[in-house]
């Protein structure tokens, strides 16, 4: 049975239905993919097999694939930026190292209930804080289509796990494109909710006005299936909408006529690559050929968004990391020293650099005195920034642009450069600024590696950008290439 791991959600579900496969065999499949690539590849932090295992026997005992839902029986390996219950959850970071979670997230949890399988956690940036997964703690993560390249991050284990067949699908989280960026390096699907949609109850947080869980997919088919699982209403987080949650496998029909779609200009300049250009024009050019209404267009304010993320980002990091005292819980160190001495030597040695950069930018933004020049400033070019937005989509459905300006780069290369390691989140950051979904869905190749293409829509557009993604990827077929680790 070792073709299991190499399924999509849906056919895996198809073949548990069927009785081809049982959910332990599927299980056993992704757990015996993991000991083989996982050398090259690292994308866990810490793999559960033996959970897994019982998650999978209960499903097949109880007959859950039949009478339930598309995701029992189906592994999923969760980013390490989500409590699970029993499960330690580090962020990727030397603080919580030896932390295990008394509850779950809410996400989690409604995977749980549907009969999700959890192979592991996702190997990440520290806190979510990068875009290669070089700044994990414990190891970094290899892109399986070329181990000497990074998989992009912050997700960047999701991407590569979902990539390797690892697993049948990941959550990750996106602040500034964390779920979108690796996802296109990878060659995998992955779709950021309107901000609100997905509860973040239990996601650890980074920048609480950004964050949002999303699902990491081997296709759009699989990425409605998990959204909807994963998405509405939930009391314990406060910025939770309040909404419907339509029925996301009904815009997989392949019809797109009519919709009308803005290219805007700014995210096909310089900083990008001609090959990601040549691939996401292309794609539009089959958007076009389906009947949909291509016409380019201007977001002049697109430039500062990068600018106005890292202020806003570092800020509210800044407040929401400033609970790792080494008092209530994670990594404790300098006893015998005063609580100044010990909390300093905790955050000192727990946190890795690019955290404590964050950290310090954020703190600088929002002292007094600065914090208008700043923080009030950013906030401001923020609001223009969804304004812009939201002019565009007067006119558009959607818009698109690249997911990210470059292919995957190689490890190392620009781990030693802030500034170039944050370009790579230049076309993803906007979407986060506005609260509005973007889908990223794999367009092509360019020097062998794949390209990504991003989809933006306005709030609650989820149902159109699935729509637009599913029609794209039948009939240009990239989603079906497989990395070979
Ligand atoms: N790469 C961006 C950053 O470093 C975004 C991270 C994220 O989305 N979590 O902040």
């Amino acid at each position: 049975m070792d073709y299991l791991y190499g399924l999509t959600l849906l056919e895996a579900h198809d073949a548990l239905r069927r009785g081809e496969a049982s959910a332990v065999e599927l299980a056993k499949s992704c757990l015996e993919r993991i000991d083989r690539v996982e050398p090259r590849v690292g994308a866990f932090v810490t793999v559960t097999g033996e959970l897994a295992l019982e998650q999978a026997r209960r499903v097949d005992e109880h007959g859950l694939v039949v009478e339930g839902s598309p995701l029992a029986g189906i592994p999923v390996q969760i980013k390490d930026v989500m409590c699970t219950e029993g499960v330690r959850t580090t962020c990727s970071s030397r603080m919580l190292e030896g932390f295990v979670p008394p509850y779950s997230a809410t996400a989690v949890e409604r995977l749980y209930e549907r009969g999700a399988v959890l192979v592991g956690k996702g190997n990440m940036d520290e806190f979510a804080m990068g875009s290669s997964t070089e700044n994990s703690a414990f190891h970094p993560t290899r892109n399986p289509w070329d181990t000497e390249r990074t998989p992009g991050g912050s997700s960047g284990g999701g991407a590569a796990a979902v990539a390797a067949g690892e697993c049948i699908y990941a959550l990750g989280s996106d602040t500034g494109g964390s779920i979108r960026q690796p996802a296109a390096l990878c060659g995998i699907v992955a779709l950021k909710p309107t901000y609100g949609l997905v509860s973040r109850y239990g996601l650890i947080a980074f920048a609480s006005s950004l964050d949002q869980i999303g699902p990491m997919t081997k296709d759009v088919s699989d990425a409605a299936l998990v959204l909807k699982a994963i998405a509405g209403h939930d009391f314990r987080d406060s910025t939770s909408l309040n909404v419907e949650i339509p029925d996301y496998a009904r815009s997989l029909t392949g019809e797109v006529k009519g919709l009308r779609v803005g290219l805007p200009r700014e995210y096909f300049g310089d900083g990008t690559e001609p090959g990601v250009k040549e691939a996401v024009s292309t794609a539009a050019a089959l958007l076009e050929g389906l009947g949909v209404e291509v016409e380019e267009t201007s977001l002049p304010h697109t430039g500062y968004a990068l600018a106005c993320y890292h202020i806003i980002a570092p800020s509210e990091c800044s407040a929401n990391l400033a609970r790792y005292d080494g008092v209530k819980f994670g990594l404790s160190m300098g006893e015998g020293r005063d609580i100044w001495g010990a909390m300093e030597m905790t955050r000192g040695e727990g946190f890795g650099p690019e955290v404590k950069r964050r950290i310090m930018l954020g703190a600088y933004a929002l002292s007094s005195g600065y914090y208008d020049a700043y923080y009030l400033k950013a906030q401001r070019v923020r609001t223009l920034i969804r304004r812009e937005l939201d002019d565009a989509f007067r006119r558009f459905d959607a818009l698109v642009t690249p997911t990210s300006p470059t292919v995957a780069f190689r490890l190392g290369e620009r781990s030693h450069d802030p500034l170039s390691m944050y370009q790579s989140d230049i076309c993803t950051i906007p979407a986060n600024m506005a609260g509005i979904p973007a889908i990223s869905v794999p367009c092509g190749f360019s020097e062998g590696l794949p390209v990504g293409m991003q989809i933006m829509g306005p709030a609650l557009s989820e149902p159109t950008l699935i729509r637009l993604g599913y029609a794209y990827e039948q009939v240009a077929g990239w989603h079906r290439r497989r990395a070979e680790v």
